[in-house]
Order: structure tokens, then sequence, then C-alpha cells
């Protein structure tokens, strides 16, 4: 299976579905249908979470080997450093190696419920650059993707800042960037001219999601600290209870965001797909790529 740096080496953009590990055997079902259908527009790969507080420590990896099986496309598995000590983030590593992994997301994870900030686990990191360095120092040849934060991730106190700690990553030997999901194109633009006057070399690419359901989505914005452009905002209540044009809406406004990121150069498009296919399908299928 093919690493990062390789597939960013393509001329045609890199296009990436980002997929959770569902829960229960009807929701394997929906996402082989997704799967099925997405692979029409040959994915360059496609990423699986990792859960949070360490909840799908194994899934993950089986879910990512099952991907590469059964449709012969790379995939990256996130990974974080919640509740797991140093040695046990390598075997992991190991194991993530021995399915024929080639990815890793590499992440610091969140706080896990109930608590308010981030703690390392006992003997454990602290930081996603330091998972970055002990990917390397294990695994060299394994390709890394880290998180990066357009509108500044939510816990940092500046945006300057929060750059520095992605140079941290990408000095630690991240290969590619890929960002938190935004809606305001601009967002993307200004932090991309940051990011270059900063000297990051590495690709940075945007991460976008389809907007399928407003209540989920504005929730989903709020947590992470997206702006929702006041707009679209109004136009969706006022289809509020009318799910086929909110997607409608959604897949329109993604649409024109995607061609815009891609007219501007952007080295590929990574989509949080939420394992549902109806609006990845409709945009990649309406995209100039
Ligand atoms: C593309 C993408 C995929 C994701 N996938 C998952 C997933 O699968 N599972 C999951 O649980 N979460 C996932 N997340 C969410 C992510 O875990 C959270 O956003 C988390 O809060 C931060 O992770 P990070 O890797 O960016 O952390 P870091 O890069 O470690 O940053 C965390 C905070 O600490 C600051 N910081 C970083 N390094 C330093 C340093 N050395 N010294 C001082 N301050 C520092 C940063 O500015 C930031 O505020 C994903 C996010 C993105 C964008």
């Amino acid at each position: 299976m093919i690493p990062l740096p390789q597939l960013f080496q393509s001329s045609k953009p890199v296009i990436s579905i980002e997929i959770f590990p569902p829960k229960t055997p009807r929701g394997d079902e929906l996402l082989i249908e997704t799967l099925d259908t997405l692979r029409e527009h040959q994915p360059a790969f496609i990423s699986c979470t990792y859960g949070a507080g360490g909840s799908t420590r194994t899934r993950t990896i089986d879910l990512c080997q099952q991907i590469q099986e059964r449709y012969d496309i790379p995939t990256t598995a996130h990974f974080t450093c919640v509740g797991s000590s140093k040695e046990e983030l390598v075997d992991w590593l190991t194991a993530a190696s021995k399915a024929g992994i080639q990815n890793i997301m590499a992440l610091r994870g969140d706080a896990p419920k109930g608590e308010e900030t981030f703690k390392p686990a006992e003997g454990g990191l602290t930081y996603a650059n330091e998972l970055v360095s002990l990917i390397r120092e294990h695994h060299p040849e394994m390709g890394i993707g880290v998180a990066a934060y357009p509108e500044k991730h939510p816990e940092c106190l500046s945006a300057d800042l929060d750059l520095e700690n992605l140079k941290r990553k990408i000095d630690a030997g991240a290969d590619a960037a890929f960002t938190q999901l935004f809606f305001d194109n601009s967002r993307f633009f200004g932090f991309r001219e940051r990011y270059d006057a900063s000297g990051c070399k590495i690709p940075l690419v945007p991460g976008i999601m389809p907007i399928t359901e407003f209540a989920r989505i504005r929730r989903i914005s709020a947590m992470c600290g997206s702006d929702f452009p006041a707009g679209l905002a109004h136009k969706l209540e006022a289809v509020q209870d009318d799910a086929e044009a909110q997607l409608e809406i959604g897949v329109q406004h993604a649409v024109e965001q995607c061609q815009e990121l891609l007219d501007q150069g952007v080295p590929g498009i990574h989509f949080y797909a939420l394992n549902k296919s109806q609006a990845c399908q409709r945009i990649l299928s309406e995209l100039k790529l």
C-alpha cells in the first residue's frame, strides 16, 4: 500500500474520505454500502478515526485492514495519545504496521467526557508532536498525517502559537497536514498564507464536511470552533423541516467550496463523510477533478 508522501506526488488532487468504526452490525452494513459507492470516485486513501478515549483501539486497525483487502485502496489509521503509555503506543503502531497499514494520522486526542483538560496517561505523551517523533523513531517507513486548524485549535491562546505548535509536528517528521472542517474558504486562505509565510512546506489539505443535517452540523462546527457563515445558516434555517432541501443546500455549498479550493491549487481534499455516501457522491460527481 502507498505511503502519504508518494500519494502526494500525484499530478491529480489527493481525495481522501474519512470514516469512523460503526458501533452496530447495521452500521457495518451501511459503511460497506457507502464505500461500495464512493470507491467509484477512486479516492487516494480512506482514513479511519480512532474513538474518543481510545475506544476503538483494535477496531480502527481491523477496519483499515478490511478496507485495504476488500477495495485495494490505501488507508490511514487515526491514532491518539489518549489513555496509552509510550509502550502501549509503540505496540499499537507495530500491530498497525503488521496489518499492512502504512499511514497514521497522529493526534493528541481530546480529554475524556467529564474531564476539562487533556491529561497524558501515566508514562504517556502530552502533545501530538511527541507522537510524530515516536512514530518516526519506531516506524520510519510510515507516512504521517497531522491535524491543522485554520480557525485555531479551541484550547490555544493565539493563532500564532497554534501555528508554532503545528510547526513542531512538521519538524518532528509529519508528511501532510489535514485541516479541521471549515465552511468559509476565506478562513482557509488566510491560514494558508500564514502557513506558507512561516516556512511550512508539507501539503496542507482542506477538510470539508458536507452539510446533510443542519442541527447536527451546527453542533459539530461549534464544538470544533469553526465559524458558520450567517448567510448559509439563514438559508438552512428557512428549510429546517425539509431534509432534502437541507441536503441540496449543503451539497451546493460544498461543491462551490471545493471547486474554489481546487482552483486555488490545494493538493487535495479530505472529506469528513460521516459514513454516508449521498452527499460526497454528489459533490465528487460535480467537481472538475
Ligand atoms: C484531520 C483530523 C482528524 C482527527 N481525528 C481524530 C480521531 O480519529 N480521534 C480523535 O479522538 N480525535 C480526532 N481529531 C480531533 C483531535 O484529536 C483534537 O482536535 C485534539 O483536541 C487535538 O489534537 P491534535 O493532534 O491537533 O493535538 P496537538 O497538535 O497536540 O495540539 C493540541 C493543543 O495543544 C497545543 N500544543 C501542541 N503542541 C504543543 C506543545 N509542544 N507545547 C505547547 N502546546 C502545544 C496546540 O496549539 C493545541 O491547542 C481529529 C482532528 C482533525 C483535524
